[in-house]
Parts: C-alpha cells; sequence; structure tokens
C-alpha cells in the first residue's frame, strides 16, 4: 500500500489558513490532526476536536514523554503536534493535514521532508492588515506585531513547496485540493501501486 500524503497548511495569522483547513477536510477524506495546546477553550470548541487542552504541567510531561512530532509557542500559549496519530495514519495509507504556524512547518518539514508545505497568504499586506483589524480582536499593537511577523515569516518561503494566494476563498481551497492531487499522482508516490501492477511486490 502507498503511505498517505503529509501536508501542511500554513501561513500568517489572519491569511485565513484556519477556515481553507476545515472546507479541505470537508471535501477530502483527509484526516486531521488535532493538536494539544495549553490555551483556553473559545466559546463552542471541544475538547478532542479542535484541540485536546491540557494544562502547561501536562504539556512539559507530553515533551519529556518525547509524544510531539513539534511544538511551538505561539502568543503566549503552546501547541504540538502528538507524533502516534500521524504516523499511524501515514502508516495505514490516510492522507493526513495540518494547520500550523510557520515554525511548526519548520520543524515538520525538517523531521519529514516528504512533507507538502502549503504558505497561505492574503494578495498583500495591506489586506492581511484589513483583516487582523476587521476581526476586532486586535489592539493596534498585536496588529503591529502580527504583520511583522507576517513578513519574517513569508521572508521563509524557500522552506515550502507552494503558496497559495488567498483572495477568494473558494479558489484557495480549490489550489489546496489541486495540490494534493498533484502530488498524490507523483510517481514517487505511486511505487508501490505501480510495482504491485507489474507483478513486483516482496
Ligand atoms: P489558535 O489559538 O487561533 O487556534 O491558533 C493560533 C496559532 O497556532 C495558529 O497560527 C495555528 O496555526 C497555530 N497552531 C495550531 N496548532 C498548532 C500545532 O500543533 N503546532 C504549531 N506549531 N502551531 C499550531
Amino acid at each position: 500500500m502507498n503511505k498517505g500524503l503529509l501536508v501542511v497548511i500554513s501561513g500568517p495569522s489572519g491569511a485565513g489558513k484556519g477556515t481553507i483547513y476545515s472546507k479541505v477536510i470537508e471535501r477530502t477524506g483527509m484526516q486531521r490532526s488535532v493538536s494539544v495546546t495549553t490555551r483556553k477553550p473559545r466559546p463552542g470548541e471541544e475538547e478532542g476536536v479542535n484541540y485536546f487542552f491540557r494544562t502547561e504541567e501536562q504539556y512539559q510531561q507530553m515533551i519529556a514523554n518525547g509524544e510531539f512530532l513539534e511544538t511551538a509557542e505561539v502568543y503566549h500559549n503552546y501547541y504540538g503536534t502528538p507524533k502516534a496519530p500521524v504516523f499511524e495514519n501515514l502508516q495505514n495509507g490516510y492522507d493526513v493535514l495540518f494547520e500550523v504556524d510557520v515554525h511548526g512547518a519548520r520543524s515538520i518539514k525538517k523531521k519529514y521532508p516528504e512533507a507538502v508545505a502549503i504558505f497561505v497568504m492574503p494578495p498583500d499586506f495591506e489586506t492581511l492588515g484589513a483583516r487582523l483589524r476587521g476581526r476586532g480582536t486586535e489592539s493596534e499593537q498585536s496588529l503591529k506585531l502580527r504583520l511583522g511577523a507576517a513578513k519574517r515569516e513569508l521572508a521563509k518561503y524557500e522552506m515550502f513547496d507552494y503558496i497559495v494566494f488567498n483572495d477568494d476563498i473558494g479558489q484557495a481551497v480549490q489550489d489546496v485540493l489541486d495540490i494534493v492531487n498533484a502530488e498524490k499522482r507523483k510517481i514517487k508516490n505511486n511505487i508501490e501501486a505501480i510495482k504491485a501492477l507489474l507483478g513486483q511486490n516482496d
């Protein structure tokens, strides 16, 4: 059996990567990777669905046990991807989709170079600023912080395989689906299937 694909959606805060992630999950059979976080649940968020919510103490214990594929501190909270379910899914041939910050994307690429990393970006920084402002949750200072971070993140473009400009959400979702489909059709991702057709499986 072919191993599943590991696809990472990343990009700056306000780029719309969370919305793209949810829509791609809805439209494909891709497996979600549920992250662990130390931040408090927001209204409507469910344990084991949006995140596994843990105390900082429990989180540190998970780090000590080597349970994470990657872990990062994002705006004063910890976020991490549990390792075991990801590798289990990939071994069983399921594609796994991640939505992580840029540090997380880098750690995943380092440990798992076959991962397909997609950078999601609004058409320009003015649009990003307007979107962050439109949320109404950021102070001017936090907005500046996030815009500065977004520029530094885009400057790390070389570690990404693809960029999707999120101008129109429907088109951005379609772009991600097209990327996943093209990756799945690559010869190197179909060696097992081809060998089986040729009767060369050992
Ligand atoms: P939020 O608190 O809004 O759900 O997420 C804040 C940020 O943390 C987002 O940029 C999101 O992509 C990132 N994030 C969520 N889960 C993980 C994870 O497992 N690892 C890393 N590195 N970042 C994550």
